[in-house]
């Protein structure tokens, strides 16, 4: 009998599942407070399920997708990287941030990413596969697992490795028992998933089981400069993607947000916020800025007219004189300063390390 990853299952999916199996519902009820609360570390763990079921689902099936290999805290702001082993090998990066209110848990998609975006690690060190949907509940439920009990509910966002709405699939199924109450039980509005601008993708999420966050990587207004940080803006226009986000918050439970990496120099002078301020003219979306998170290396960028120009973070003054030429052009903006900086926190930094290595 082939295993069944039990994670990838959605609450109805295991069910219909033990189901088949001739096990009846409450048995499902017991093995899901396993699985998502009480998380035990092998099916023998599971005491209250009789010996006999226990022995057949370990048979049958696979508990844990992805085990903890390593893990890095920063002194800085207190953030958690951990860094995953799948079953296969392969390695994928999840970060636990501290918050004011809540921690937020960063979460991959993809180990490694096609998208191949100038300024972030993980496109440089290749696309391995999608995830599966357990492989994306695993690193909710791994990281859970290393705050404090005591710890609130944390937000979730699709903002580590790979682009979340080209493994649409299990990025739905996976929302799914997050959102679903015989899940985890998440709200949709603790929820965002992180895109570079794949329209598609952006309708299917529409279709949600819960609403939950958009937040569209813009990072430039002109679609030049973009094609030339982005290649994956090449495929779709500026116009197409904010058309596909207004149709997103059509709904009002379906919030946007832009996000906008700045790079000095390149996008963070007083035309690059005029131009921004005009393109999301009359739009309520918020608008991220992330000074740039510089990698080990220094990147060059070819710019539209052919000179090259490296990328540099934008220091303090900079940031704030650009989220004031925004403000009261724009529905609202904010600044993130990238957390975990000291231990590789940006995109993909502990994974490509690690590979550096040999490992
Ligand atoms: N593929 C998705 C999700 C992963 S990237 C997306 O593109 O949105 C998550 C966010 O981190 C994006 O907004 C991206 O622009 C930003 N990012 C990537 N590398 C970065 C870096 N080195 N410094 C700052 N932000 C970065």
């Amino acid at each position: 009998m082939q295993s069944v990853v039990l994670k990838d299952l959605t609450p109805p999916q295991l069910d219909e599942w033990l189901s088949e199996l001739g096990e009846p519902a409450y048995r499902a009820r017991q093995l899901r407070a396993w699985l998502y609360e009480r998380g035990a570390p092998s099916f023998a763990a599971m005491t209250d399920l009789p010996a006999g079921l226990r022995a057949r689902l370990a048979a049958a099936a696979v508990l844990e997708t992805a085990a903890v290999v390593d893990r890095a805290r920063s002194r800085a702001d207190g953030s958690l990287k951990v860094l995953l082993r799948l079953r296969d090998g392969e390695l994928v990066e999840a970060v636990a941030m501290p918050g004011e209110s809540r921690p937020t848990l960063c979460l991959s998609s993809q180990a490694g990413c096609p998208l191949d975006c100038v300024f972030c690690e993980t496109g440089r060190s290749g696309f391995a596969r999608n995830l599966s949907p357990g492989e994306i509940l695993d690193q909710v439920l791994l990281l859970r697992a290393e705050l404090p009990p005591e710890a609130p509910r944390p937000n979730l966002v699709f903002m580590g490795m790979g682009e979340p709405l080209l493994n649409p699939d299990a990025l739905l199924a996976a929302l799914e028992t997050l959102t679903h109450p015989e899940g985890l039980g998440y709200g949709g509005r603790r929820i965002t998933v992180s895109t570079a601008g794949i329209p598609e993708g952006i309708r299917r999420l529409a279709a949600a089981p819960v609403p939950v966050g958009l937040a569209l990587s813009l990072n430039a207004a002109d679609p030049a400069l973009r094609a030339a940080l982005m290649p994956v803006a090449a495929r779709h226009g500026i116009d197409e993607l904010l058309a596909a986000c207004d149709e997103y918050a059509r709904s009002a439970l379906r919030r946007v947000t832009i996000e906008y990496v700045l790079f000095a120099g390149i996008n963070d002078r007083a035309e690059d916020a005029f131009a921004l301020a005009r393109v999301l003219r009359d739009r309520p979306f918020r608008i991220n800025l992330i000074p740039y998170n510089p990698g080990e290396r220094t990147e060059r960028l070819r710019l539209p007219g052919g000179a090259e120009a490296e990328l540099r973070r934008p220091g303090a003054a900079a940031v704030e004189r650009f989220a004031g030429r925004l403000a009261g052009r724009v529905h609202a903006v904010t600044v993130r300063w990238s957390q975990a900086v000291d231990v590789g926190g940006g995109c993909g930094q502990l994974r490509a390390r690690r590979r550096s290595r040999g490992a």
